[in-house]
């Protein structure tokens, strides 16, 4: 056995619960008794339905989350924390929500309690990502990390379709890299396998039918698994990539990770050849960026950057920024290749399948 560093994240989860009964328990256990229950616009209506059912628990409602937890929301919703005097937290939604629940933890230390209804598995880290003056900026604290998670299915099948297949292949990614990390360690790998097993089983499903409750209820596990992986061990490539094709081309996140993951995964299947192997297997296809590639395919999800809004002529910008600020990855980076790689990624190019 390799030699590994495993550090586990206090985190409180509560798995197939419903969450009304559940977040009162939450917050009961915390001790606190004015939780401000955040959410994006269009998850208005189930953020007040939360609220009201939580009944004196409930400080208030803000509905006011954004993509990319903008400096200047979590301001406004500063505001409202400190008008109804909140003692806590309270997000239901995907990462944007989450996001805002942090950002207010990061400048309070008050206590979260989140309640995913996508798979994106912020809830299950202790990174925030922040933009101000249309830069973002990413960091790693424990003030961040949600004490409890809130995961109830029935919340998740009203994702559309569409973005139930781009936020699963985005919880893949992390497991994915998750494999390869530098500071992978056993209990990691083994989320990570049945995190993307989890998916694969569970997303044609629910192309198939989104209300299927066995289905969703699968994927919702695979995002805790898959979020977990995010949460614990480095990132590579990938996500570095991600990051910059997002934040230079304001591309959308969860189909940036969808077209780009077979590709990062093609780059790097000949540096991790373990890897490789267990998400093949995990997919249940004979090779991982292959088996990635026909799982978007199948999912119908988006396959080319240029589809999702890349213009063509920003592929060198992007390899020379992928390139800058060298970071650990098992394949070195290598300025052309990576290059080549985006060209793939922009075309929808299926990537070669890893000699065995
Ligand atoms: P999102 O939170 O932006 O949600 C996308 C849209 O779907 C929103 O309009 C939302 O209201 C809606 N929605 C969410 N759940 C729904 C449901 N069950 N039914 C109907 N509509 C629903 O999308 P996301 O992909 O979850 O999050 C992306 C953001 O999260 C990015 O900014 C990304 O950087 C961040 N993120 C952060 C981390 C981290 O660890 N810090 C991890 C993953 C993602």
């Amino acid at each position: 056995m390799t030699p590994f560093t495993y550090e586990a994240l206090p985190q409180k989860i509560m798995f197939g619960v419903e969450a009304e009964a559940a977040v009162r328990d939450a917050l009961a256990g915390l001790g606190v008794s004015r939780a401000l229950v955040l959410s994006t616009p269009p998850q208005a209506d189930a953020a007040e339905r939360l609220a009201a059912a939580l009944g004196d628990s409930a400080a208030g409602v803000y509905t006011g989350a954004t993509m990319h937890t903008p400096v200047s929301v979590t301001e406004d919703a500063m505001r409202v924390v400190a008008d109804r005097r909140a003692d806590a937290v309270v997000a239901l939604g995907g990462g944007s929500t989450i996001g805002l629940g942090k950002a207010i933890a990061l400048r309070t230390d008050l206590p979260q309690v989140v309640v995913p209804t996508t798979y994106a598995g912020s809830e299950a880290t202790p990174i925030l990502g922040e933009t101000e003056g249309g830069r973002k900026t990413t960091q790693r604290t424990m003030k961040v990390l949600p004490e409890v998670v809130v995961y109830d299915v029935s919340l998740t099948l009203t994702l559309p379709p569409a973005l139930s297949a781009t936020s699963g292949m985005n919880a893949i990614a992390h497991a994915v890299e998750g494999l390869y990390a530098q500071d992978r360690n056993p209990l990691i790998s083994l989320l990570a396998a049945d995190g993307i097993r989890a998916f694969a089983a569970a997303l044609p499903a629910i192309m198939a039918d989104p209300a299927d409750e066995a289905a969703r209820s699968e994927a919702l596990y695979g995002a805790w698994a898959c979020g977990t992986c995010l949460g614990s061990v480095g990132m590579a490539l990938h996500h570095k990539l991600c990051h910059v094709l997002g934040g230079t081309f304001d591309l959308p996140h969860s189909e940036t990770h969808t077209v780009m993951l077979p590709h990062a995964v093609a780059y790097n299947a000949a540096a991790a050849p373990e890897a490789m192997a267990t998400v093949a297997r995990a997919l249940g296809a004979s090779d991982a960026a292959t088996g990635l590639f026909d799982l978007a395919r199948r999912l119908g999800a988006p396959t080319t950057l240029a589809e999702i809004g890349m213009p063509e002529d920003g592929i060198e910008r992007a390899a020379d920024l992928a390139a800058a600020n060298p970071y650990w990855n098992p394949r070195p980076l290598e300025r052309d290749a990576l290059r080549d790689l985006i060209a793939a990624a922009y075309h929808g190019q299926r990537p070669l399948q890893a000699a065995a």
